[in-house]
């Protein structure tokens, strides 16, 4: 049941920036006004609210929602989970959440034999129409995007007419691709088939050089980074030369695997300053900029009219980032968790 309440005297992040101290109403489900703080005070704000915010990559079979909630993460897009177990994904008191459905993958190819993954998170593909037919397995189940997981570390992989045929089905039905890339060369397979975007950046400790990176740029590829689950410094070095070529970065934490905690991973926000982006840049990544990236025009931004997804921190996240690990207070479409 959504309510009506006031946040008085808070510091806004407002999706893209600091905007210093408002009142925030919420009322039916939205923010209804945001005003300048009648009640500010000499002293500094005792409280900062964001945007809720929106994690590009987990798997949310890990965790009870309700906790991934309560941690500030108010939608979700799921990478890789069995067809016939997403509705242990979806719950009222968890994150909005979007899905991929299975990681479309090789024959034997990763995650088919990973300890990790239930038995149906990989789709393992035998040849081009398999891969159409794939693709339209996972859009009949309501996936928002297609993964493929191409890992030579781990497994064989998908040949490049394969992965084309992935990405004209998927862009034929209106839906991006994001692929899982172990090496450098899954990364040019995936910029020669149209792949929109990297799941892991680059899940390798290989240099992308230069011409790589402005063809990534060029393409508006997104890197989701997913720094913290491998904070290598070739990783951070090769998202660092990318982010300052002017490339697309969106949040995504690779949720679910260890030690990556359920809701904000403030490590991540610390891993994308050292790769040489802003604090505003970072939080931006992980609310206007990650809910538009997902189509999601109704949210990730503190202003009337917006959907009241919302995180309250105590402090300042300027002065000191860990206030953004233990929410005061999270509410999903105006419903406090
Ligand atoms: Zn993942």
């Amino acid at each position: 049941v959504s309510e009506s309440f006031v946040l008085e005297d808070v510091e806004v992040f407002d999706g893209t920036r600091f905007t210093g101290r408002h009142d925030v109403v919420v009322d039916d489900g939205l923010i209804s006004a945001v005003t300048p703080a009648r009640a500010a005070a000499a002293t500094p704000a005792a409280r900062t609210l964001l945007p809720g915010f929106v994690d590009a990559h987990v798997h949310l079979g890990f965790f009870a929602p309700a906790d991934v909630l309560r941690g500030g993460v108010t939608t979700a897009r799921d990478l890789g989970w069995p067809l016939e177990r997403l509705d242990e994904l979806g719950a009222a008191d968890g994150p909005a959440l979007l899905y991929a459905g299975q990681m479309l993958t090789a024959r034997g190819g990763y995650p088919s034999r990973a300890a990790w993954a239930p038995r149906g998170t990989a789709r393992e593909i035998r040849d081009a129409a398999d891969a159409r037919a794939a693709v339209a397995e996972q859009a009949a189940r309501g996936a928002s995007v297609v993964k493929i997981a191409q890992d030579p570390r781990a497994g064989p992989v998908m040949a490049p007419e394969v992965v084309r045929a992935v990405c004209d089905e998927a862009h034929a039905r209106g839906l991006r691709v994001t692929s899982h890339c172990g090496a450098l060369e899954q990364l040019h397979i995936a910029l020669d088939a149209g792949v929109d975007e990297l799941a892991h950046g680059l899940w390798s400790d290989e240099r992308i050089d230069d011409g790589i990176i402005e063809r990534m740029v060029r393409a508006r590829m997104t890197v989701v980074p997913t720094l913290h689950i491998d904070p290598s410094p070739e990783r951070i070095e090769n998202t660092r030369r990318f982010v300052e070529a002017g490339g697309h970065v969106v949040y995504g934490t690779d949720m679910g695997n260890p030690p990556l905690p359920p809701g904000i991973d403030v490590e991540e926000l610390r891993l994308m300053v050292r790769a040489g982006m802003a604090l505003g840049d970072a939080l931006a990544a992980a609310t206007s900029c990650a809910a538009a990236h997902l189509g999601l025009e109704d949210r990730g931004r503190i202003e009337p009219g917006a959907r009241a997804d919302l995180v309250v921190v105590n402090g300042d996240p300027r002065d000191d980032i860990s206030a953004l690990a233990h929410p005061a207070l999270v509410a999903r479409g105006g419903v406090r968790a």
